[in-house]
């Protein structure tokens, strides 16, 4: 059976427009009231990233998340909202995010999203057990509000992978360090789905992001809301509005063969796709990286998977890409560079760098890159 995806244009984060916006994909989808009761109370997960202003385009607009809260709360659910960012505390980053101010104004408290506690799921694919937020289990259904954005790693983030955030803290760095390639770490964020079943997910691509995302990239307006139950289906509208194919996306891939959703029959609704297709969207696009089944080994890694890079003109020796590195020791360290007191940017030390892109992801001054090696560039070439 086909998956259903409303592409809505909306071309402002004016609230009123993205509210009659939001609730034109609603209906489009099958109304407010398949997705959630009376009473119910219902988490909203929000991209947070970070703390980060919401023109940068890293996190969830203020206004779709409002926009969906008042939706849910005119049918009297119970709306909290939550996301554990990459570091740091997880409220003051939605705060700094923008989205303390509708939270407030819509008496929309804050799920526990600092403690959490194991699940076990027998059915995972690869996964059998999870330490999800205690927000995120708490919750009687998850609304999920993606962004829409680029990855150095999994060369966009949307919806399958806005889940990541309902794992505590730095318990996210152990999966990237168990899951070192991204057919695994895919088919996880899979299985991670799977887990939590989000009813519903509501994306904001109206400033989406492109070039070094999923933090340090370039806001691009897409004009853009899009709402499906299906996030491998709304995934891969989001891909071919990228102009990517989206079976070089691991959790499209893995999303169908596991039984998420479909990338390959998505049946869209709303406003036609083709005006929104951008063919120049700075996506990674070379079919030698980041993709591919079975892991690709050590030699494949350095000479062909894309290697982060630090630009030392942009580094402000924060420490914060030593902090989140999560190998041990550390793939990208002061150690090697003689220290942060002596002026230099860390260095990066490739052999033990499992390429999660971490630290390119938490970077606060967009220092870091994503470069494929030579190699790499002439397979996809040939
Ligand atoms: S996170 Fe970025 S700015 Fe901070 S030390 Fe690392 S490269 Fe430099
Ligand atoms: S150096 Fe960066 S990409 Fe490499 S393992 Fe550490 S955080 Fe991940």
């Amino acid at each position: 059976m086909s998956s259903k995806v409303a592409i809505i244009r909306c071309e402002s984060y004016d609230e009123s427009a993205v509210f009659d916006a939001v609730g034109r994909g609603l209906e489009l989808i099958a109304g407010i009231a398949a997705f959630a009761s009376l009473a119910e109370e219902i988490l909203l997960k929000p991209n947070v990233l970070v703390g980060s202003a919401p023109g940068a385009a890293v996190t969830t607009h203020p206004a779709v998340f409002a926009a969906v809260a008042r939706h849910l709360q005119a049918h009297g659910v119970h709306v909290k909202y939550g996301d554990s960012p990459g570091f740091g505390n997880p409220e003051n980053a939605a705060r700094k995010s923008g989205l303390g101010e509708p939270a407030d104004r819509l008496s929309i408290p804050f799920a526990e999203f600092t403690e959490g506690r194991q699940i076990s799921f027998p059915e995972g694919h690869l996964i059998k057990q999870f330490f999800f937020a205690n927000g995120a289990l708490d919750a009687d259904g998850i609304i999920s509000l993606p962004k829409f954005k680029t990855h150095g790693m999994a060369r966009v983030t949307g919806a399958v992978k806005n889940q990541f955030g309902c794992i505590v803290g730095t318990r996210k760095g152990e999966f990237h360090v168990r899951m070192p390639d991204i057919d695994r770490f895919s088919q996880m964020l899979v299985d991670l789905n799977l887990a939590l079943k989000p009813r519903l997910y509501i994306m904001d691509g109206i400033t989406a992001m492109e070039g070094n995302g999923p933090r340090g990239g370039d806001p691009r307006q897409m004009n853009v809301i899009l709402i499906s139950a299906d996030p491998v289906a709304l995934d891969a509208t989001m891909c071919r509005m990228m102009a990517l194919d989206p079976a070089l996306v691991g959790t499209n891939v893995y999303g169908q063969e596991f039984g998420l959703g479909t990338y390959e029959d998505v049946e869209l609704l709303g406003d036609p796709i083709e005006p929104f297709i951008a063919e120049d969207y700075n996506v990674n696009r070379s079919s030698a990286s980041t993709t591919g089944r079975g892991d690709a080994g050590p030699f494949a890694r350095n000479m062909i998977v894309p290697k982060p890079y630090i630009v030392a003109e942009l580094c402000t020796k924060c420490g914060t890409c030593v902090k989140v590195c999560p190998v041990e020791p550390k793939a990208v360290d002061w150690a090697t560079s003689g220290g942060a007191k002596d002026g230099k940017p860390p260095v990066h030390t490739y052999s033990r760098c499992i390429r999660c892109y971490c630290c390119q992801e938490m970077c606060p001054e967009r220092a870091i890159k994503v470069r494929t090696p030579l190699l790499g560039r002439l397979i996809h070439r040939g």
